[in-house]
């Protein structure tokens, strides 16, 4: 079965996005660990998460991904930034120690003009100040499309994090195709060449999820638009391809279109046609 979801809001909590991802056919979710822009969360209703491991006990449900704000940034040269990051992180981590089956999503963070090597330094400095090795929530970085000075655009450089990260098992990473193609990964005329090189410079196994996403830019715009599955630049046939790939096809599929719930219901239905069970 394909594992398929979309990005819900959090609003109303777990078992709410449990009960939509349900309603749409979905079998896994992505949410806001908080609000993107006010950096507040709420705290954990224990009573809710309850009831949604209770919901999801008998659905066949795929780990769910927890997003980071995007707002984040770990490797600012601002010193109070990158403590607002990690702070943010680790409670956030904290709070994901109490669901389980899920991963916490993050983008690595733009160096502004202190260079990747700087950026690198501070997001794994950031890192090894957060994560225990009896933590069991899996962290990934995200692969971005390099707009702007953003870190993780190429492999080499989410290689030299986990490289420089102490219990580096934690980490993992969460592939966004419409970043990877806006980066200058060609998904769509050598999708193997891409998971080799990823295999060969990450490893095929740090791999935990995909954001599926089309793109409204040609490869290489470093960009970061997302489109709607098939209308994009990335396109239904190269997307088929992604979900049915051997080393992609178990992972948890979380689309981040612009869509709402019922554009959302149409790209589910649409993806499990085209899944070879
Ligand atoms: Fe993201
Ligand atoms: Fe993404
Ligand atoms: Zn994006």
């Amino acid at each position: 079965m394909l594992n398929i979801g979309c990005h819900l809001s959090a609003s109303k909590g777990f078992l709410h996005m449990a009960e939509e991802a349900v309603s749409i056919k979905a079998n896994t979710f992505q949410f806001f660990t908080r609000n993107p822009r006010g950096f507040r969360a709420k705290e954990l209703d224990m009573n809710d998460v309850e009831k949604y491991l209770e919901y999801i006990s008998d659905k066949n449900f795929a780990p769910i991904v927890a997003h980071a704000p995007y707002t984040l940034n770990a490797c600012s040269a601002d010193k109070k930034i990158r403590e607002l990051a990690k702070d943010t992180m680790e409670d956030d981590i904290k709070r994901l120690e109490h669901i389980p089956e899920s991963y916490y999503n993050f983008h690595p963070g733009s160096h502004v003009k202190q260079g990747a090597e700087k950026g690198i330094e501070y997001i794994a400095e950031m890192l090894n100040g957060i994560i225990t090795p009896e933590q069991n929530t899996v962290i990934l970085l995200e692969t971005m499309a390099g707009k702007g000075s953003e870190i993780g655009r190429t492999f080499q450089e989410i290689r030299e994090i986990i490289d420089r990260t102490e219990y580096s098992e934690k980490l993992g990473v969460c592939m966004d195709t419409c970043h990877i193609w806006d980066g200058g990964y060609n998904i769509v005329d050598n999708l193997d060449r891409v998971l080799d090189e990823f295999n060969n410079i990450i490893g095929i196994e740090r791999l935990y999820a995909v954001h599926l996403n089309d793109s409204k830019n040609p490869m290489s715009s470093h960009k970061d638009r997302h489109e709607t599955i098939g209308n994009g630049y990335i396109g239904l046939e190269a997307i088929t391809r992604v979900i049915n790939h051997p080393q992609l096809r178990t992972l948890p599929f979380e689309l981040e279109t612009p869509n709402d719930l019922d554009g959302y219901a149409k790209e589910i239905e649409i993806l499990r046609s085209l899944y070879n069970e």
